[in-house]
């Protein structure tokens, strides 16, 4: 994985009340290839800021109103943005105070441009090492709660999720329900189409229980042919309601595990409402009861 941010898409604001330094600096970074805005205060730059996405500040720290520490400390609250500051002639800020606010860098008067420009190219190539580190993890934190077949929630996070759920649902007296489901005589259209071809059938009924729900509900790859959904918010009554639109919406697709072949799969479903104070085990465990009721009375139903 790679972020490459071209020179042109990079944006610094220049921050300096004297318009000689703010100027050369505008122009060299220009002709470095990098777009750059200019201002000589830093409420002026505040304001640019608001509208504008800005990669690197260059600041002075001696401003006429808000000094230039000042203003670094407001943006790294604000905004992911990096600073460099420029101080004096007299060194009378130290590398440790810039530092210290959130700087990135720090130059001192009298400016070397090609220096300022290492610095600044060095700053953003941290900057974009760490962009690229965050969405590895994402990435991998991704990865981590997620079934590779169906594209759902795996069980671990089944149970994480269910765990502050049912945690949400004490604290606000909310109702929460929780659908278990089984695909019905999986093990024969394994057996008679092959495994590959049931792999086919869970990976499309993941992703027809996925279009079933609404936007607060999650659904999981509980285990092999089991799924799970929670549905935080929702009554008794309104999850048969859920678990329905999944019943007919599995009935309705259709498989063609061989050429010519239409085939449909049903799944069983078990639908329950949380008991306040219960237990989650004991909450689990009603689900998948009902589930296994509705195999008993003949399955491709839903009980609770
Ligand atoms: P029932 O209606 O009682 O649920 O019958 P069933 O055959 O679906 O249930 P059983 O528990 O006997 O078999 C489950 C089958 O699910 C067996 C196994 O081959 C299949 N299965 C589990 N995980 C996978 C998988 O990742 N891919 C494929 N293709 N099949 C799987
Ligand atoms: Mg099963
Ligand atoms: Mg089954």
């Amino acid at each position: 994985m790679m972020i490459k941010q071209s020179k042109i898409d990079t944006c610094v604001l220049i921050v300096d009340d004297d318009s000689n330094i703010r100027g050369s600096i505008h122009e060299f970074i220009g002709m470095a290839g990098y777009k750059s805005f200019e201002t000589s205060s830093a409420e002026e730059a505040l304001e640019i800021l608001k509208t504008n996405t800005i990669h690197v500040v260059i600041t002075d720290i001696r401003l006429p109103g808000m000094n230039g520490l000042e203003l670094t400390d407001l943006i790294k609250n604000r905004y992911d943005t990096d600073v460099i500051v420029i101080t004096g002639y007299i060194g009378d800020y130290s590398y440790e105070e810039a530092i210290n606010k959130g700087a990135s860098d720090f130059v001192s008067k009298p400016i070397r441009f090609e220096e300022l420009l290492l610095r600044m190219r060095r700053v953003l190539r941290e900057r974009n090492i760490t962009k690229e580190r965050a969405l590895i993890l994402a990435k991998l934190q991704d990865l981590a709660i997620t079934d590779g077949l169906t594209k759902l929630y795996n069980s671990r996070y089944f149970y994480k999720q269910l765990d502050s759920e049912v945690d949400r649902s004490k604290r606000y007296n909310h109702p929460l329900s929780l659908l278990f489901l089984d695909i019905d005589h999986f093990k024969h259209y394994n057996d008679t189409y092959g495994h590959l071809e049931g792999d086919k059938v869970l990976a499309r009924i993941g992703k027809a229980i996925k279009l079933c729900l609404r936007k607060m509900d999650t659904a999981y790859r509980y285990g092999g042919e089991e799924f799970t959904v929670i549905l935080p918010e929702t009554s008794r009554g309104e999850v048969m309601t859920v678990a329905k639109r999944i019943k007919d919406a599995i009935e309705n697709e259709k498989f063609s595990p061989q050429s010519g072949k239409s085939v449909s799969i049903t799944i069983s479903i078990g639908a329950t409402e949380y008991c306040r104070d219960e237990r989650i085990s004991g909450f689990v465990q009603r689900a998948d009861k009902a589930m296994y009721l509705s195999k008993q009375r003949g399955r491709n139903q839903i009980s609770t």
